[in-house]
C-alpha cells in the first residue's frame, strides 16, 4: 500500500540531505567499537567473493525484464518471479525453507477499495465531510457496509504507551467503541538544555520511533478496541504532504486476508486534513493547538470533544493469492543448527499501468533498484554461504517476500506465521535496493543505535577498510519502511544498512546529485531500469558484508541484543524469558 510508506524512498531523500550536514556519525557508539584489526576467515573471505557485480546486474536484468511484467502480486509476473527465484534456490543447492518440503509459503492478500462517508455532530450541529479532499477511511473488514454510529470523538494526544520513557497517553480510559482522534510522529519534547532541539533522551530525539508511525497509531486503537482512529494529517510531522496521503489512501488497500476483527487495524483507519480538524476542536469549543501543547507532558490525559463521530464505509474486494518464497541451509552443528539468521528481500513491485502512455515498456513498473536489486542480492549471498567449505553451525534461511510496496505485508506474514521459531531466530539481515552508483567510504546503518548487531556491521565493515554512520534523516522513520520492521515488531533484532553518501572519488554533491534524480525521475516509477551507467563495485562490497555479518552471528556465541531503549527491547526480552516460543 502507501508509496509514501515503502521502502527506500526515506533513505534516498536522506542522501539528498547530506549537504545540509544532517547525517554523519562519525563519533557514533557503532563506529567506536570498529576493531580496525579484524579480519574475515580465510575460509569466508574467500567465499565472500564469490560475490560478484555481473551475477548481480544478470539478475537485476532479468528480474526487471518486460517479460517478468512488474512483479505484482497475484498476476503472472509473481508466478515468474516466484519461479525465477525458486529455480534459482534450487540451482545454488538450497533446501526447501518450509517444512513442508516446498520452496513457498502461501500468503493470502485482500484487495479492498472503499468508499467512505464521514460526519460528526457537535453542539446539536452536524458536518459532513468531503472524502479524500477533508479525509480518508477505508475498513480493512471484509464486510460490504461498516457502519460507526454515534461514537464518541476522544483526543488521545500522540496515543502512546511507551514504558521505557514512562509514558502512557491514555491513563487507563475506556476507549471501547471510541473514535479516536491522534497525533501523528512521536511527542517532539523539547531538549530542557537547548530548547531549540528535541530531547534526546525522549523517544529518540529528532529520530522518528516505532511509536510515531501510522501503522503503530492504528495498532494501538485496535488493541484498545476503538470503533475508528483518524489521525490528524500535518505536513512537518508526517514528512509528506496531504495529498500522499489522499492519492495513496484512496485507492485499493492491501491487507494480509483474516476475517472479523482485524488485529492491526480499528474497523475504520482515518486520517483527516489539519484545517477540518481545527474546525472539528473549535466547534468543540477547545483549541487544537493548546491541546497538542499539552500532548507534550506525560502528565496528559484523553480529553473527550464533546463530539461523536458517524461513518459509512461501503467495501469491494478481492482475493489475492500470493506467495513468499523460501530456501535453506542447514547448520552443521547438531545442536546449533536449530537456531536461524534470516535474509530478506522483496521481489515484488508496482505491476502494469495500462493507463500509461506510450508502449508496453513504458507501462511497466520495472522495480530494477526496488527491489530486484534485493532480490539478486539475496541470491548472490546464498551462492556465497554455498561456497564455503562446510555449512555454518546456524541455519541459514534465505527469504524472498512479497508485497512489500503494499505495505510490507509478505514479511508480515512470516513474522505472524513463521516456520521457524523467532526465539531461535537470532538476526533478520534485509535488503530493499543497493546502491548503483560506486563504491562508499562507510557503510549507513538505518537505525543505528537500536541492537548490538550494530557492532557485527561495524566490525566487517572495518574489516573492509570503512567505517559506519547513521542513515540520514532519521526522522522519517525510514527504518519503519522495509520488510526488516516486521521481524523487528515481533521482536528480531535487525541488520538494515545503505551504501553512504560518502563516494569515493566524486565531488560532495554526487550522492545528492545522484539521490535527487532517482527520487524525481525512477523511484516507484516505470523507469526504474537498469542503466547502462550504473557502477556495481559499491554494492559488491555492500553485498559481501552482508553475507559476512550473518556469518559471524551464524558462527559466533553471542546473540544480537536490542539496545536499552530500542522499542522492541520489551517484546524480545519478553520471548526469550518464554521457552516455550
Ligand atoms: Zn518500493
Amino acid at each position: 500500500m502507501k508509496i509514501n510508506s515503502q521502502c527506500m524512498l526515506g533513505v534516498l531523500l536522506g542522501a539528498a540531505a547530506i549537504v545540509g550536514g544532517c547525517a554523519i556519525s562519525a563519533d557514533s557508539p557503532a563506529s567506536k567499537t570498529s576493531a580496525a584489526t579484524w579480519t574475515a576467515p580465510a575460509d569466508a573471505a574467500l567465499a565472500a567473493k564469490a560475490i560478484t557485480a555481473p551475477a548481480l546486474l544478470n539478475h537485476i536484468s532479468i528480474l526487471a525484464s518486460d517479460d517478468f511484467e512488474g512483479r505484482s502480486p497475484g498476476t503472472r509476473g509473481e508466478t515468474m518471479t516466484t519461479d525465477y527465484i525458486s529455480r534459482q534456490f534450487i540451482q545454488l543447492g538450497l533446501k526447501p525453507g518450509n517444512p513442508d518440503g516446498s520452496y513457498f509459503q502461501s500468503v493470502p492478500l485482500v484487495g479492498t477499495l472503499s468508499k467512505p462517508t464521514l460526519s460528526y455532530t457537535v453542539a446539536g450541529k452536524t458536518v459532513a465531510l468531503k472524502p479524500n479532499d477533508d479525509f480518508v477511511a477505508w475498513s480493512p473488514r471484509l464486510e460490504s457496509t461498516v457502519s460507526i454510529r454515534n461514537s464518541e470523538m476522544v483526543f488521545v494526544g500522540y496515543g502512546v504507551v511507551a514504558p521505557e520513557y514512562g509514558w502512557d497517553d491514555y491513563k487507563g480510559m475506556d476507549l471501547r467503541g471510541k473514535t479516536l482522534v491522534m497525533l501523528i510522529n512521536d511527542p517532539a519534547i523539547p531538549d530542557p538544555k537547548d530548547p531549540s532541539k528535541l530531547d534526546p533522551n525522549m523517544f529518540q530525539g529528532n529520530a522518528m520511533t516505532y511509536y510515531g508511525r501510522w501503522t503503530y497509531k492504528y495498532e494501538m486503537a485496535a488493541k484498545l478496541g476503538a470503533a475508528a482512529a483518524i489521525i490528524v494529517h500535518e505536513t512537518k510531522a508526517a514528512s509528506y504532504p496531504y495529498e500522499v496521503v489522499r492519492n495513496s489512501w484512496g485507492r485499493e488497500n492491501f491487507a494480509v486476508k483474516m476475517t472479523g476483527v482485524h488485529p492491526d487495524f480499528p474497523a475504520v483507519p482515518a486520517w483527516m486534513h489539519l484545517d477540518r480538524t481545527r474546525e472539528l476542536f473549535r466547534a468543540s469549543g477547545l483549541d487544537f493547538d493548546a491541546l497538542k501543547k499539552a500532548a507534550l507532558s506525560k502528565d496528559f490525559k484523553p480529553v473527550k470533544l464533546g463530539a461523536v463521530a458517524n461513518f459509512e464505509v461501503k467495501n469491494t474486494w478481492q482475493d489475492v493469492a500470493s506467495k513468499n518464497v523460501i530456501g535453506m541451509i542447514e547448520g552443521n552443528d547438531p545442536q546449533l543448527k536449530n537456531e536461524y539468521i534470516i535474509y530478506t528481500a522483496h521481489w515484488d513491485h508496482f505491476g502494469i499501468d495500462e493507463t500509461l502512455p506510450g508502449p508496453r515498456t513504458n507501462q511497466i513498473y520495472h522495480g530494477a533498484v526496488d527491489n530486484a536489486s534485493g532480490v539478486a542480492t539475496l541470491l548472490e549471498i546464498a551462492k556465497a554461504y554455498r561456497a564455503l567449505p562446510t555449512a555454518p553451525k546456524r541455519s541459514i534461511i534465505f527469504l524472498a517476500v512479497t508485497a512489500e510496496e503494499r505495505g510490507l505485508l509478505g514479511a508480515q506474514y512470516y513474522a505472524q506465521h513463521p516456520l521457524y521459531s523467532l526465539r531461535k531466530t537470532l538476526l533478520n539481515i534485509n535488503m530493499d535496493g543497493i546502491n548503483t552508483w560506486g563504491r562508499t567510504r562507510d557503510v549507513a546503518i538505518v537505525g543505528l543505535g537500536k541492537s548490538t548487531a550494530d557492532d557485527v556491521v561495524a566490525r566487517i565493515a572495518a574489516g573492509q577498510g570503512r567505517g559506519v554512520v547513521a542513515a540520514p534523516r532519521p526522522e522519517i522513520g525510514g527504518f519503519y519502511r522495509s520488510d526488516q520492521f516486521e521481524f523487528a515488531k515481533v521482536g528480531v533484532p535487525v541488520v538494515y544498512t545503505k551504501g553512504s553518501d560518502s563516494y569515493i572519488g566524486k565531488p560532495a554533491n554526487y550522492a545528492a546529485e545522484k539521490a535527487d534524480d532517482f527520487v524525481a525521475h525512477s523511484y516507484h516509477k516505470v523507469s526504474d531500469i537498469v542503466r547502462p551507467d550504473w557502477d556495481l563495485s559499491g554494492a559488491v562490497e555492500d553485498v559481501q558484508m552482508l553475507f559476512l555479518v550473518g556469518l559471524d552471528v551464524a558462527q559466533g556465541s553471542s546473540y544480537p541484543q536490542w539496545k536499552p531503549g530500542a522499542e522492541f527491547k520489551a517484546r524480545r526480552d519478553a520471548m526469550m524469558a518464554n521457552p516455550a516460543r
